[in-house]
């Protein structure tokens, strides 16, 4: 059950036809050891199976060519270019080639060589037939008696430095200097899911035979993938629930009781639910791993508090991860606000405290002397020196922006395994949800609090720029508040976004011009800690009227009385974040208003918005968002801390993620399996690395 024999950790370089230079250009494309070409998978591939006959050319088409070069002739341009034309000629009729700057062809080519030209015909003045084939990919020199070699030809992902050509070679001399791989799924599973072997699918999937190989090497490879994954994700909840048992929670008693009834409304249906299951979960012996999804707004911020008191009723402590300072304070005051007077002690770890090394140890040593019960903070929590004396649980918000591996250092912390609970406020379609939250179990809270108004969305072009904040100005002159959210920050950003103003800009010409009379802030991710704080806390006050801000607002910040909600070049933002940002609004009494301002003339984008005006529905969004930006996108690059998928795609692949699933289920909860996940653990380590060290450090 794994790659051996031959070495897969070994440098790339020692790949025939690779070497140090190209191997160095290869690194840049995150390929390293022979292992990750043999998984570069081709992002496409040429169909090359078909001579074109020169007579047969058509303007405009890729074709495939064998003749014989002739009229060999090459001039340099005014501006330096070089230009080199020949004659092609086969039994039909001749055509002129045309490469530009490619001055060692001179050396390779000569009257009379046979070649393979690979090209697209476009239409040229100079040419005597008035075509001529100028987008040479490839220019093969062929023995005299070689048989041309056609086929599917794989297109990998690459940069300028390392041609297709040179790919190609280097993965075919791989592959040919590559043992017959083993098997690394039991036999009753490759025959069960009708999959062609591991050796076939590797090879094929860069060389395949025809196209209908091709589908079972990319199924093959797909299903080895999820399903390694998924076994992964199993390992980590079996041995989460094997190795050290869970904390068994008293049951819901007295403080519960009083900290619901301060509660200033009633729990929804969905509310209740979720913390009827968690309520489960804790008091059984096993350690929670629940994700509790839920639309912004939906109020899952309760369900975890609630969970903390329970926590904190047994006589353990809780810690409660946010994802921004700013909501670490906010989460701070809301909790103090309520449960203080229940006899709780409510800690914040923020930048401010771990700043000063007094505050920072004064802070460390009341949470290991247990003399705090529950502690609100950033990514700050799960570093060295915090040590709680007695951790029942661990609430993280807004999951997507930790990794898996960030959950379990701050599992670490304590020798029984605290329970866990998950929030996401980016709904995830449930494909993803099996993906990246395999080890999780799932609860939904759907139905919103009572009383919600719909927020009035609308897309507007640039042009009715004026007008928008003529309205805003309205709304602010009622008494009520508005967010502007810019993409960047300064100018400087990005040369390529010049036409993008900043939030800098943005502000500079609302406070100087329309709001010159009315408070404006500006907020963005590169400012103080401590100035962040202040001018959020002016804002929340209602103090400052107008706030400028990058999406540093994104998450979670809830201020009630803010209407609306204005975003500059909506078209920058995916709709999964700006359905979060629509979501800072209608968090009051008065009407809401959300509106996209672009510029953008393609019609994707438009489309893209005006999928806002009429959806509110966070799944269906977040689902139209992975659609047509993809995963890596969708969770921000390397933010959600699992493996980008190689081969496997979220969406046409469905079905295989399903039936792996269902077999690595199988897999990990038959015991006579245990003898292979020695080899499991090594192949989730070649291929993925530190992205399961929790598992396969073991
Ligand atoms: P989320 O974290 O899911 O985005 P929050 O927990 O921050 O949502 O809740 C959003 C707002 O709704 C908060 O102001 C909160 O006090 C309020 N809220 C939560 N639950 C209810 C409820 N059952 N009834 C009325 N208001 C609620
Ligand atoms: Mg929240």
């Amino acid at each position: 059950m794994s790659f051996h024999e031959f070495n897969f950790t070994d440098n790339v370089m020692y790949v025939k036809g690779v070497g140090p230079r190209r191997a160095a250009a290869l690194e840049k494309l995150n390929i390293l050891t022979k292992y990750d070409l043999l998984t570069h998978y081709p992002r496409t591939y040429e169909n090359h199976t078909s001579l074109t006959q020169i007579a047969d050319i058509i303007e405009g088409e890729t074709v495939l060519l064998v003749g014989r070069i002739s009229n060999i002739t090459s001039r340099e341009t005014s501006r330096g270019l070089t230009i080199i034309n020949a004659i092609l000629v086969d039994a039909s009729g001749y055509i002129q080639l045309t490469w530009f700057n490619q001055e060692y062809l001179l050396t390779k080519l000569y009257n009379g060589t046979r070649v393979l030209i690979i090209g697209k015909a476009k239409s040229d003045p100079w040419s005597p037939t008035g075509i001529s084939v100028n987008q040479i990919q490839s220019c093969t020199v062929l023995e005299p008696n070689e048989e041309p070699e056609l086929g599917i030809m794989p297109v990998y992902p690459s940069t300028a430095a390392i041609s297709q050509s040179v790919f190609r070679t280097a993965v075919k001399n791989l592959l040919s200097s590559m043992p017959t791989l083993k098997e690394i799924l039991p036999q009753e599973i490759v025959d069960a899911q009708r999959l062609i072997s591991l050796d076939e699918a590797m090879r094929a999937v860069h060389f395949p035979k025809d196209f209908f190989e091709l589908d079972l090497a990319r199924r093959r490879l797909a299903f080895d993938e999820l399903f390694l994954i998924q076994c992964g994700l199993m390992l980590i909840k079996r041995q989460t629930q094997d190795e050290r048992l869970g904390i068994t929670h008293r049951k819901n008693g007295a403080l519960v009781k009083a900290a619901r009834a301060k509660l200033p409304f009633e729990l929804t249906g969905d509310q209740k639910k979720v913390f009827r299951t968690v309520t489960k979960d804790m008091e059984s012996k096993l350690p929670m791993r629940r994700l509790v999804q839920g639309d912004v707004g939906s109020g899952k911020t309760v369900v975890a508090m609630l969970a903390l008191v329970k926590t904190v009723e047994g006589g353990y402590q809780g810690a409660f991860m946010a994802p921004t300072e700013i909501l670490a304070n906010q989460h701070y005051e809301k909790f103090s606000a309520l449960l203080t007077d229940l006899g709780i002690r409510v800690g914040l770890l923020s930048a401010k405290v771990t700043r000063t090394k007094k505050l920072r140890d004064e802070l460390y040593k009341k949470i290991s002397a247990h003399e705090l019960d529950i502690v609100i903070g950033t990514h700050a929590l799960i570093q060295e020196g915090v040590n709680f004396a007695k951790l029942g649980l661990v609430v993280t918000d807004e999951q997507h922006r930790f990794g898996v591996s960030q959950r379990s250092t701050l599992e670490k912390k304590s020798d029984a395994m605290p329970d866990m609970l998950v929030m996401t406020a980016t709904p995830i379609p449930r494909t993803m949800t099996l993906t990246v939250y395999g080890d999780l179990d799932v609860s939904l809270i759907k139905e919103l609090p009572p009383g919600r108004k719909p927020i009035k969305t609308e897309s507007k072009h640039k042009r009715s720029r004026k007008k928008v904040y003529e309205f805003v100005r309205t709304e602010i002159l009622a008494g009520r508040q508005a967010y502007v959210v810019c993409p960047l920050i300064e100018h400087s950003e990005s040369e390529r976004l010049a036409d993008v103003e900043s939030a800098e800009e943005i502000f500079d010409m609302l406070s100087k011009g329309i709001f010159h009379d009315i408070p404006c802030a500006l907020l963005h991710g590169r400012m103080k800690p401590r100035d962040k704080d202040d001018i959020m806390e002016k804002f929340r006050d209602g103090e400052t009227k107008l706030l400028v801000s990058t999406t540093v607002i994104e998450v979670g910040v809830d201020v009630p009385n803010a209407s609306v909600m204005v975003v500059e070049h909506a078209e920058r933002f995916g709709l999964a974040q700006l359905h979060q940002l629509r979501g800072r609004v209608g968090r009051g009494a008065a009407k809401s208003y959300c509106i996209l301002i672009s510029d953008s003339k393609a019609d994707i984008a438009k489309a893209r918005l005006e999928i806002l005006e009429t959806t509110s529905d966070g799944f269906k969004l977040a689902e139209e968002d992975l659609k047509l930006r993809g995963p890596g996108q969708f969770f921000g690059e390397a933010q959600h801390g699992l493996p980008d998928l190689k081969i496997a795609d979220v969406f046409r692949d469905v079905e295989i993620l399903i039936q792996a699933r269902d077999a690595a289920e199988r897999f990990i909860t038959d015991d006579e399996n245990l003898n292979y996940f020695a080899a499991l653990r090594k192949n989730l380590a070649l291929a993925y690395g530190d992205k399961f060290n929790q598992i396969t450090e073991a």
